[in-house]
């Protein structure tokens, strides 16, 4: 009787032990999913990364109004755009825009408000991205000359042009900033800024698109100098950007990031790679975009420096011969009228008067 006792005791001992060594390892368990839910941002709705395309369509539409004002082409666009840094905006609720089409960036802020909107406060756990494309290290093309959370209000071409009230597109003058860079060329931009540049807006009148890169010889003309150039992203779409010459080299400002110094010549037959640094991230970033197109210079100042110059047509009429002259400006090629010029003339034949510069020129 003792004996069964014992026993009885024994085994209710190790039922006890058993149990208790099962409770510890659900409460193991569910201290897991604690752990696992809260690295999943508590949230119980779908991340944005782990949505569908269709899905991604339904949040856009629903939770941002530009994307819904866009046409098609310009729906898929900000698609591919979206998509592409995806990563970013679920993470980190918001995303760098190292692109300077202010589509982009209008589109992006949108979508920083649409993701707090969705994920709620608990967006604020997702503070953990680190992209891979990270430089970890120094940069490889450029220097940092400037770092101001002010620069993420305006784009590569406001620095460009200096006029950093906001973002601005080439053709901001006439196009309202609603430029279509989908059917756009770098000459195509280049021409949109020489009208930017005569409008009222800067009134420089004298205004050169060359493919010929200027040196800063050209300060001791009064002259300033740009340049444009066109290249495509990961999604295999447009992008564009601007330099601007200065004493010691070109700089310029990727998108809404910091402003650099570019450290190599600039050569159509080199690309510029997609380096920027991140305001938002406070580091060096690489993004897909390969610029390898033609750059276009762009060179201006206030006013022309008109010249007159004898064209070489000229004919002979009655006593006089007429010659042809042209009032030019020399360093844009702007004609600002052609006349002709009439002096006695004892012939035909016309001997010695061709090139013979007894032209008054004035
Ligand atoms: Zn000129
Ligand atoms: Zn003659």
């Amino acid at each position: 009787m003792l004996k069964r006792k014992g026993i009885a005791i024994i085994l209710f001992a190790v039922i006890i032990v058993l149990g208790s060594l099962i409770l510890k390892f659900q409460e193991i368990s569910i201290k897991a999913d604690d752990k696992n839910s809260i690295q999943d941002y508590k949230i119980k709705k779908k991340r944005i990364s782990n949505m569908t395309d269709n899905e991604l369509t339904i949040f856009l539409s629903g939770y941002t109004s530009l994307y819904n004002s866009l046409d098609e082409q310009k729906k898929q666009l900000m698609f591919r755009y979206f998509k592409s840094r995806i990563d970013q905006f679920d993470s980190y609720g918001k995303t760098d825009v190292p692109y300077s089409y202010t589509l982009y960036i209008s589109f992006a802020k949108e979508i920083d408000e649409a993701v707090k909107l969705y994920y709620g406060e608990e967006y604020t756990l997702l503070n953990t991205y680190s992209p891979d494309y990270i430089y970890r290290d120094l940069p490889q093309y450029n220097e940092l000359v400037y770092a101001s959370s002010e620069l993420i209000n305006y784009n590569c071409y406001a620095y460009a042009v200096d006029r950093t009230l906001y973002a601005i597109e080439p053709g901001f003058s006439f196009n309202n900033n609603s430029l279509d860079i989908q059917n756009e060329t770098a000459l195509s931009l280049a021409t949109y800024v020489k009208t930017d540049l005569q409008s009222s807006y800067f009134n420089k009148n004298c205004v050169k698109i060359t493919t010929i890169c200027p040196t800063d010889s050209i300060f001791t003309e009064g002259k300033s100098a740009i340049c444009v150039r066109m290249g495509i992203d990961a999604n295999n779409d447009p992008a564009y950007h601007f330099m601007k010459l200065q004493s010691d080299g070109w700089y310029h400002k990727p998108g809404l990031g910091g402003i650099l110094r570019y450290l190599q010549p600039l050569s159509s037959s080199a690309i510029w790679n997609g380096e920027y640094y991140s305001i938002i991230y406070g580091m060096w970033m690489v993004d897909s975009v390969v610029y390898s197109g033609t750059i276009y210079y762009i060179i201006y100042k206030s006013n022309h420096a008109y010249q007159w110059i004898y064209t070489g047509n000229n004919y002979h009429s009655g006593h006089y011969h007429y010659y042809q002259k042209r009032k030019i400006c020399p360093d844009c090629g702007t004609i600002d009228e052609t006349i002709y010029e009439k002096v006695p003339c004892s012939g035909p034949p016309c001997p010695n008067v061709i090139g013979k510069g007894f032209i008054n020129y004035e």
